[in-house]
């Protein structure tokens, strides 16, 4: 599954038809967000500007409320992934259209069924064929001005996608071919300073690992993000360790992406022995592992990442 249309490259934001009386839905503050609006030329439109990072459910509802009766022709969600789920979770509750424009690279969230949503504080992974969007446009336009730290997070990521992805036991010649195209890609892009090239990356990683899912690598980091360690940089060690378990072809490039990017290594406060409890029940990334995964396994990557360091030479 992927979107209806997508259009990519320089200038696509700019270049695509836009409905009139859309329902532009973004996250950031007017200077930023006029600009971006100025770029896509796009005319006729509603805006809702008042999304947060992780967003909740009451959001959603709320703005599904603030427009009904207007006749919204589409939703429009541009910025980061929280403004691409609200636009997802509300296109499934009303059946209208949804064009998704990311500004952050890395996660390919404008190709997947996937959104995340939050319920009673909870952040809740959800999947669902009608998240998918009617049209995503994937322009390197928003790329300059991303700080470097956000830049190496979601590099990292679409990386580890595209990497896990491949080793996925979902994985068939279909999504074989997008993860590894997208790889090879972010691999040049990141080791030889090519950044523009991030964006086509991380939307082919997007339809590969999408449609066959993560694997242990992502399973391990969530130990990590539960400490509030950001996604991307939990995955430079906890993929190259689960690449190391797997013997995948992707551990040395991988492992030099993480290395390129310098990233420091990983501290867990609580056991590992927790920590592996809270692993084990992830079924959805651990039954697609390549190889079968045991709670000793996952120990010791635990502790190969916390007490060794993966990323050294
Ligand atoms: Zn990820």
């Amino acid at each position: 599954m992927m979107p209806k249309k997508i259009m990519f490259g320089e200038n696509a934001a700019k270049e695509f038809p836009y409905p009139k009386n859309a329902l532009v839905i973004t996250t950031t503050t007017p200077d930023i967000y006029n600009k971006w609006l100025d770029y896509i030329g796009i005319k006729n439109y509603e805006l809702y500007d008042k999304v947060t990072p992780d967003p909740a459910i009451e959001t959603v509802e709320a703005i599904k409320k603030q427009y009904e009766g207007e006749n919204i022709s589409c939703y429009i969600g541009l910025g980061g992934g929280s403004s691409m789920d609200v636009c997802k979770y509300l296109g499934k509750m009303t059946g209208i259209p949804k064009i998704l424009i990311p500004t952050t690279f890395g996660t390919g969230a404008e190709m997947t069924t996937y959104a995340v949503i939050s319920f009673d504080h909870k952040k809740k992974l959800l999947q669902d064929e009608a998240f998918l969007a009617d049209a995503a446009i994937v322009d390197p336009y928003f790329l300059p001005g991303t700080p470097f730290n956000i830049l190496r997070n979601s590099a990292c990521d679409a990386a580890a996608q595209a990497s896990e992805g491949y080793d996925s036991k979902l994985g068939n010649p279909f999504t074989k071919f997008f993860c590894k195209e997208a790889f090879d890609i972010l691999y040049d892009a990141i080791m030889n300073d090519k950044h523009h090239l991030l964006p086509y990356g991380a939307m082919l990683s997007g339809i590969g690992f999408g449609n066959s899912s993560t694997t242990l690598g992502h399973a391990l980091s969530y130990a990590f993000s539960n400490e509030g360690v950001p996604h991307g940089y939990a995955l430079s060690s906890c993929t190259t360790v689960a690449h190391k378990f797997n013997k995948s072809i992707y551990y040395k490039c991988f492992k030099e992406i993480a290395q390129k990017f310098k990233f420091e290594p990983l501290k867990l406060k609580q056991p590992l022995d927790q920590a592996a409890d809270v692993i084990m029940p992830d079924r959805g990334h651990l039954d697609n592992n390549p190889i079968p995964v045991t709670k000793q396994d996952v120990i010791k990557c635990l502790d190969e990442i916390v007490n060794t360091n993966p990323l050294a030479a």
